[in-house]
């Protein structure tokens, strides 16, 4: 359930409100409220609570409305918000504004992992080139191994920094810490938490409360079911970050022959589910260059918000996730085909995900 605030509402009011709530939640801290579209709202679980608990509270003098929400998310579910979520990157640290979630797609692009100077700023301008909008690239890489490059760590920070610069391209770049997310926020216009930690409830927390307001990418875990993974979600938004990016990168499945299996269905399932965009990676679904083109396709045609790509220079020595890294000339390709398909579709608008 979610309880809609009252603008209007005094001090007193709402200290009425929160001892109630609190007692009736049977929670121990302060219930928290956060700020979404202009309004501020408390969710919890409304299922504990009895029908006469929730007629007091939709009486109060603090309390607009209450919104029933059945599912175990709340905040970040359809029923809360009919809308498609809209999230602005890279208004923040002076880089060209982009928006995710619009009517046309936004591409993502750029190396598994940021190696050097060179290597950086030539995939920076080739993605700017190629006419992608915001640039990827890993400073902190979680390995499988750990006798596999690790990242440049900061100094990659501050080389995605230089990149911004000189492209005016936003960046991305993936958090592993809990204690380095105000770090990685001063550099990056979007925080990645990936797949491994997309249920390391600390970092999601941090996530929410101390990224400076900076969109979060959260990729789909390993093995994680969509629930799990709205629910990851929801730790961001309910720690007071409502600007989350949803991220499909596939899933293990019994075959070797990809790397994962990407579910593209769970793009118009989300749809119906919740109202934050949805971006595709090819790369990490398929682990195969050849595949990524056409998945990329299909991607934009299921209706996703936009892509992310790993692309390299010089594939063959990239120094992480190189087999599955298209070059800047192939991403040229496939920013153009995704435009065509975008706009014979009409855009979002022209997709129907009702029955
Ligand atoms: C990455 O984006 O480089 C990455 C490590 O992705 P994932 O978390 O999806 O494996
Ligand atoms: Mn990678």
């Amino acid at each position: 359930m979610i309880t809609v605030i009252r603008s209007s509402a005094s001090n007193e009011e709402r200290a009425q409100l929160m001892t109630l709530l609190c007692r009736v939640s049977g929670s121990q801290r302060p219930i928290a409220t956060i700020r979404i579209n202009e309004q501020e709202v408390i969710a919890l679980d409304g299922s504990i609570l009895d029908a006469q608990v929730r007629t007091t509270i939709s009486q109060l003098r603090a309390v607009e409305r209450i919104i029933p929400i059945k599912t175990p998310y709340k905040l970040v579910s359809r029923t809360f918000n009919a809308q498609d979520s809209t999230i602005v990157v890279g208004d923040a640290l002076g880089g060209h504004p982009v928006v995710i979630g619009g009517s046309s797609p936004t591409i993502i692009a750029g190396p598994c992992a940021v190696e050097n100077r060179e290597q950086l700023l030539t995939a920076a301008r080739a993605v700017k080139t190629a006419g992608a909008q915001i640039l990827r690239g890993g400073a902190f890489k979680p390995r499988t191994s750990p006798y596999q490059f690790q990242g440049l760590g900061v100094e990659g920070l501050h080389l995605l920094e230089e990149a911004r610069q000189e492209t005016g391209l936003p960046v991305i770049t993936e958090v592993m810490e809990p204690d380095l997310v105000e770090t990685v926020a001063k550099y990056a216009d979007i925080l990645q938490i990936g797949s491994r930690n997309m249920q390391n409830f600390p970092l999601l927390r941090a996530a929410g409360q101390h990224s400076h307001g900076r969109p979060v990418m959260l990729k789909r875990g390993l093995a994680a079911t969509i629930e799990e993974w709205l629910l990851a979600a929801e730790y961001i938004v309910a720690a007071g970050n409502p600007n989350v990016i949803l991220c499909e990168r596939g899933i293990r499945s019994f075959d070797t022959q990809t790397r994962n299996l990407l579910d593209l269905s769970c793009v118009p399932l989300l749809r119906e589910l919740t109202h934050l965009p949805i971006i595709v990676d090819p790369s990490h679904a398929t682990g195969r260059r050849e595949l990524v083109p056409t998945m990329s396709r299909a991607s934009i045609a299921a209706g996703a918000d936009g892509l992310i790509l790993e692309v390299h220079p010089d594939p063959n020595s990239a120094l992480c996730d190189g087999r599955q890294s298209i070059t800047p000339e192939q991403l040229q390709r496939v920013v153009h085909e995704t435009t065509l398909i975008a706009q014979a579709l009409g855009g979002k608008a022209g997709l129907s995900y009702v029955a």
